[in-house]
């Protein structure tokens, strides 16, 4: 262990800092943490930085960390919502401690400390509305007002915390609050809420309960019940660690966790909140949680992100208490570097455009071998075939273009990679002017060799018409227009209407035989991942376009 620490050390981040000055004073023998989601939604890259944080801690230290279903609000949990997030955490390559656990197997013991609270006569059953909670908790400036039913006896509360239990009351009738100090500075301590009614039936425990524990009430406990070490949770709790506490000291619960609060993630051009996102979906502006432009962790997944490029991002975006906006182009450049190691080259035309060439007999057929990637020959080869019609990009000729342009026009030749040195002849456009296709010889001295009397300064992609298959790009933009569109209030303003662009065009037969590979750089276009429900719907190879070539340097 002690080597471990020294380690560990390295690791500028304070919550590691705590947990070796813990293990060295002997506090704890084993650590422990947990990841308490709230199954109402998709997890998104936000979640993935508590993921790793609490995950990577257990791992590191030879501890547990437990995965806990935060689903105390029957309105909003939900069945998908479990089986996402556990699929996703074991896609991140996370293993739990034990079977999951749910906050709702604790529903018994929470009212029982509930009850011991009563009994304390530190908790009191509350009358007023949820308008006059909010009224009578006062401001920052303004001091809390008692609520008039403050004082009920023990006896009255006890009874109507039970009468709430089995259900003679509706929703928002009565709740039951902690009595703890109106005029304190912190907020949270100003007789928080514990219990509400929702008669609303749970997805586990279906009409057994139509009251439900609150978020402040029920986390720390369950820590406890758990025997988590370090509870560390994003820094809009810092307020509510006051209130952590005072529950557990007044449930005489000895054994229990510290909170330590970190920054939450923020990136951007992305909300990072279920709610919103949710928006999304249900406005139509995204097709679902997994649409390849959310930042869900489902769709970075199709999106054709990896674990490894996410926990990178992760591990770079470091831990702390300073909240601040993460540039996007960080997350992309995880990606790409890794990509840019598991990635098959292989060529696409993603905006087609013929080329004949005219010097080659109709039948003629070149094999050619190409290494699938260029600095690892594990990866091995695949054959493309030089033929009489091939298909380069619409972006690659230009009829004018000036000294700087280095592709396809008239009176200058390109190389065709892998391939021969090209030259137009003749373009062949349509009625309205638009090229339809472009004649071209090629020069049969050039493979794999430059010429000796003239200089060729570009090199574009290509694919022969016989060897290609029809595909379909999907190619994704950000989802909003503006960098932080959380720090907004009309976030809905800000959609980039223009997020997603779809092209027909061709990728290599031989993709085909390489489906397994499953990431693929197209030469000069970007990284792509095959889409298969999207190539099952439009039957047809869909792809989805990952990440560019070219980004920021970190
Ligand atoms: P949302 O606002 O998206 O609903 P949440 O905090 O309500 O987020 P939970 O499911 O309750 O979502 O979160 C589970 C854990 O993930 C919590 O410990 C929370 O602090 C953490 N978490 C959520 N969002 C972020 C984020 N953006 N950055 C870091 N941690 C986060
Ligand atoms: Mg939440």
């Amino acid at each position: 262990m002690e080597n471990k620490i020294m380690k560990i050390h390295k690791i500028n981040n304070f919550i590691y800092k705590i947990i070796n000055k813990d293990l060295k004073n002997k506090k704890y023998k084993k650590i422990h943490t947990r990841f308490p989601p709230e199954p109402n939604g998709f997890l998104h890259i936000g979640h993935a930085k508590s993921i790793y944080l609490n995950f990577e801690i257990s791992k590191i230290y030879n501890g547990k960390c437990n995965l806990r279903f935060d689903d105390t609000n029957p309105n909003t949990a939900s069945k998908i919502y479990v089986k996402s997030i556990k699929k996703d955490i074991k896609w991140m390559g996370y293993i739990w401690n034990k079977k999951s656990f749910y906050v709702s197997q604790y529903f018994n013991k929470l009212y029982k400390y509930a009850q011991k609270l009563i009994k304390n006569n530190l908790a009191y059953v509350d009358k007023l509305s949820k308008k006059e909670i909010k009224e009578y908790r006062g401001t920052l400036k303004k001091k809390g007002q008692n609520s008039p039913y403050r004082n009920q006896t023990i006896e009255k509360n006890m009874k109507l915390f039970k009468d709430m239990k089995n259900g003679k009351f509706q929703d928002g009738d009565l709740c039951l609050r902690a009595k703890i100090n109106m005029n304190s500075a912190n907020i949270v301590m100003r007789d928080p809420v514990l219990y509400r009614i929702k008669k609303k039936l749970h997805y586990r425990t279906k009409n057994k309960w139509c009251i439900y524990p609150t978020y402040d009430f029920s986390h720390c406990i369950s820590d406890s019940i758990e025997k988590i070490t370090h509870s560390l949770c994003s820094l809009e709790f810092l307020d509510n660690n006051q209130l952590y506490q005072w529950i557990l000291r007044n449930l005489n619960i000895k054994k229990h966790a510290k909170q330590y609060e970190f920054s939450r993630l923020n990136l951007e051009y992305t909300i990072l909140s279920k709610r919103k996102l949710k928006v999304l979906i249900e406005k139509k502006i995204v097709s679902g949680w997994n649409d390849p432009r959310m930042p869900t962790i489902s769709g970075l997944r199709i999106r054709g992100y990896t674990p490894k490029s996410i926990k990178n991002f992760c591990k770079k975006i470091g831990v702390s208490k300073k909240n601040h906006l993460i540039e996007f182009s960080l997350l992309e450049y995880c990606i790409r570097n890794h990509l840019n190691n598991i990635a098959c080259r292989f060529m696409a035309i993603i905006n087609p455009l013929k080329i004949v060439i005219i010097n080659l007999p109709r039948k003629y057929k070149e094999k050619i071998i190409v290494n699938n990637h260029p600095l690892y020959p594990d990866m091995g080869t695949h054959k493309i075939y030089f033929n009489k019609i091939i298909y380069i990009d619409k972006n690659d000729f230009q009829e004018v273009a000036n000294k700087k342009y280095r592709r396809l026009t008239i009176n200058q030749e390109v190389r065709l990679r892998y391939s021969y040195v090209i030259k137009v002849k003749k373009i062949k456009k349509n009625s309205l002017g638009y090229i339809k296709k472009i004649y071209c010889t090629y020069d049969k001295n050039t493979l794999n060799k430059n010429p000796v009397d003239r200089k060729i300064k570009g090199v574009i992609h290509w694919i022969s018409k016989k060897n290609s298959i029809p595909a379909k790009f999907r190619i994704f933009q950000h989802i909003f227009s503006i960098k932080n569109p959380d720090s907004v209030k009309n976030y809905l303003k800000y959609i980039n209407h223009e997020s997603i662009k779809i092209q027909n065009g061709f990728v290599e037969k031989s993709l085909i035989k390489n489906v397994k590979k499953k990431f693929f750089q197209f030469e000069r276009e970007g990284y792509f991942i095959i889409d298969k429900k999207e190539t099952i719907k439009n039957k047809k190879i869909t792809f989805n376009k990952t990440i560019s070539l070219k980004g920021k340097k970190y």
